[in-house]
């Protein structure tokens, strides 16, 4: 068989993206890269938004009109699959096999029906199940939990992926051993609120440490950087940012979403913290992390937000002067209790207030970066940019970087990069050797010369 993944949404759908394919491969299925190519098609869907439940939807219906052509089997894995809207997607679009969120080892069984399979139940090995690593990749994902016990009245997660479930410290160390023997130098550890770790339903789990016990312990593994994403202020505390300041691992990024400025706000989304304790967390990371880089993810136009509302949001930016953000509109998605209750504003003033906010995400991504200019910085060199002769990568407080390849230095790798020019979204250096200077660039031929010295030119 040959089977194609397409992945839509989060870093954890990512990682159970590759856990799939692991499971495809041990049943003797080949990956190709294209729908082309393929006889099985899974994708990977989310939820959360609006948007990319429209990309599933029109895909699926492309899928459809392949399938009226030649033999194909279509499979939706992920959260829309856990959801009545994609079932009955799923329904019209003659989806063959769907797999909820908490049923991807139901891989196999899918396989071997031979016709319709759906599976949705929540099941317990998948928190014990260690997928192989990848392989040539310096930087993994690692799943430290999944679901998620709060609810966030915008949110469907918890309803897609059911309440929160940590996993094992030893099998998160066994499964860190894996990606470390196989080369991995950054783990980033996931959950959908990461400071919750070990106490699922409100109860400490015996055996279980605290997350910033876990960020110790993976912090002796021997893995060069940690980073971890997400937080919820809710669950935040000290010892955390303490953990991080005393583990040399752990990368100065902290990821924290506020959503919104606006306390009144707050109160809506059930966030369970107020603007003042916000500040109050982002104070405290500060006091241990004084290089600390921050992000945040923010939501426009929830319900009820007024121009004041929006204008806290704005001032808090300020205030916390952010290094960047995932900024959305907000999306009512049916079977939320913001959905069901609120009033959604109108999509002007939502857009409206959205380009604002990138103006000042913009403002600050631009004095932060230029901060950089003239600093060395460890970038993690992924491979390939875009232009040829360039590589990219990211620095331990996860801004994307590019340089030019260099003599002794021309692919992935840790790297010190003289950072020499900046943009709000972009860091551009070159690698730089013991004595801290650049290593010389390997040149880049121009088109012209490059196509004088080519066989057919010459004959
Ligand atoms: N668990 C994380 C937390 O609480 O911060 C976030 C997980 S959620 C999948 C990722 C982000 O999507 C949220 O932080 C929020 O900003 C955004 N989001 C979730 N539901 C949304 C909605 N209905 N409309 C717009 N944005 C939404
Ligand atoms: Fe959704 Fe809130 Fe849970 Fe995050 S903490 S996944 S926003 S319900």
């Amino acid at each position: 068989m040959k089977a194609h993944m397409i992945t839509y949404g989060c870093q954890m759908n990512e990682y159970d993206t590759h856990l799939v394919q692991s499971q495809l491969v041990s049943f003797g299925a080949d990956l190709v890269d294209s729908i082309d190519e393929a006889d099985f098609v899974l994708v990977n869907t989310c939820a959360v938004r609006g948007k990319p439940v429209d990309k599933v939807r029109s895909l699926l219906g492309q899928l459809r009109k392949i399938k009226a052509q030649r033999p194909l089997v279509v499979g939706m894995m992920g959260c829309l699959a856990q959801l009545e809207e994609g079932q009955q997607m799923a329904r019209k679009f003659e989806v063959d096999v769907l797999l909820g969120p908490g049923s991807l080892l139901d891989i196999g069984a899918a396989l071997e029906s031979n016709g319709r399979f759906w599976g949705l139940q929540f099941k317990d090995e998948l928190h014990e199940h260690i997928p192989p690593s990848p392989t040539g990749r310096l930087q993994a994902h690692l799943t430290i939990m999944r679901g998620c016990d709060h609810h966030c009245t915008y949110c469907i997660v918890p309803t897609t992926r059911g309440p929160q479930v940590s996993r094992s410290p030893d099998d998160i160390l066994r499964e860190l051993d894996l990606q470390l023997a196989a080369g991995v130098q950054e783990v980033t550890l996931l959950g959908q609120n990461v400071n919750a770790y070990g106490v699922d339903g409100g109860a400490r789990l015996a055996g279980y440490p605290s997350f910033a016990d876990l960020l110790r312990m993976v912090g002796r593994s021997g893995v060069r950087r940690i980073k971890f994403t997400t937080s919820h202020p809710m669950n935040f505390t000290e010892d955390v940012a303490a953990a991080m300041a005393e583990t040399p691992a752990v990368c100065d990024f902290v990821h924290l979403p506020v959503q919104s400025g606006s306390s009144r706000v707050l109160r809506r989304m059930a966030r369970e913290y107020s603007r003042q304790e916000y500040l109050g967390h982002i104070a405290a990371i500060k006091k241990h992390l004084p290089n600390v880089v921050l992000a945040t993810d923010i939501i426009v136009g929830f319900p009820g937000e007024t121009e004041e509302d929006f204008q806290e949001t704005l001032s808090l930016y300020d205030e916390v002067g952010f290094d960047s953000a995932y900024m959305f509109i907000y999306s009512p998605r049916p079977g939320t209790p913001s959905y069901k209750h609120f009033a959604d504003l109108p999509r002007e003033l939502k857009t409206e207030r959205l380009q604002r906010l990138i103006v000042k995400q913009k403002e600050w991504s631009k004095l932060r970066n230029a901060g950089k200019v003239g600093t060395v910085q460890e970038v993690l060199l992924r491979g390939d940019a875009h232009s040829e002769g360039f590589l990219e990568g990211h620095t331990r407080g996860n801004h994307p970087t590019v340089v030019p390849r260099a003599v002794g230095a021309d692919g992935a790798g840790m790297y010190p990069v003289l950072i020499g020019h900046s943009t709000p979204h972009m860091l551009y250096g070159q690698i730089v050797g013991a004595d801290g200077q650049p290593l010389p660039e390997i040149p880049r031929l121009e088109p012209q010369a490059a196509a004088l010295s080519s066989p057919l030119q010459m004959a």
